[in-house]
């Protein structure tokens, strides 16, 4: 494959995880509103309340991060034309190697839109695993569907293209995204109100992966500094 992929050793959120050492991180804390005081106040939906930031940079899914920027934000009508679509993750765990001959694999015409051996990136033990992403279109349709509905359907649709039968895999679970993909594809530089000390960015910025994530946050810094923000 001609585009590289970059992967966190020994797991993908090993790079947030480097990232935040030294930062003072909040985990399971859904701020529900700001409030514009002399500075910004973050309100959680347990009610507390988070007070004196100079600024707030949004780092969320584009619709997810609409619930909290207020409409004065300037570029919240651009923000609001982006739909994301959602996606359903299937992973399988196999005891046993399947022969396959690609570490990843873009599928089309098919409720599958992704097929990678997870366990061929680096550092990930001997267990052998395929992470299958579904379609969009099939993700939003199936979002409520019983979810071992779902697992054999994904687990038929996979055994037909590897030509391999896995629904006899050792391990079977999973996930729904609601925000995985902006649906246009189209990039975004940085979504800055300096007036308002008001930011967005993430992944739907620059093309869905962490790669896309880390450029986008990278360029708002650097615009963000450039104006001394
Ligand atoms: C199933 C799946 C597999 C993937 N595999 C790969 C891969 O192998 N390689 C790759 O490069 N990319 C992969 N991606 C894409 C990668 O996960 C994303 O590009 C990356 O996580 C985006 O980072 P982000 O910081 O922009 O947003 P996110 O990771 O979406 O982070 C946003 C965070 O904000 C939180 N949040 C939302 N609302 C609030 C609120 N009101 N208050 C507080 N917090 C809130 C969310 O809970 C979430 O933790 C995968 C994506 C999916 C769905």
């Amino acid at each position: 494959m001609d585009e590289p992929r970059y992967v966190g050793v020994p797991g993908m959120n090993s790079i947030a995880r480097h990232l935040a050492q030294d930062l003072d991180v909040r985990l399971n804390t859904k701020i529900s509103s700001l409030n514009q005081l002399e500075k910004w106040q973050l309100i959680d939906e347990q009610g507390l309340r988070y007070d004196n930031f100079e600024s707030v940079i949004s780092a969320l899914p584009a619709p997810q991060a609409l619930m909290l920027l207020p409409e004065k934000f300037a570029h919240h009508a651009e923000i609001k034309t982006i739909e994301m679509r959602g996606c359903v993750s299937l992973m399988l765990g196999f005891s046993k190697r399947l022969p396959l001959e690609f570490d990843a694999a873009h599928i089309t015409h098919s409720d599958i839109s992704w097929i990678a051996v997870n366990s061929n990136k680096p550092g990930r033990g001997d267990f052998f695993t395929l992470m299958v992403h579904s379609s969009e279109a099939y993700a939003e349709e199936n979002f409520t569907t019983d979810r071992q509905k779902v697992i054999n359907h994904l687990c038929h649709q996979t055994s037909q293209i590897l030509g391999h039968d896995v629904s006899n895999a050792d391990f079977k679970t999973v996930h729904s995204w609601r925000y995985a993909n902006n649906s246009n594809r189209d990039t975004y530089p940085p979504f800055a109100d300096h007036d308002l000390k008001l930011a967005a960015c993430g992944d739907w910025c620059l093309g869905g992966r962490v790669e896309g994530a880390f450029t986008s946050a990278l360029n708002l810094a650097e615009a963000l500094n450039k104006r001394g923000d």
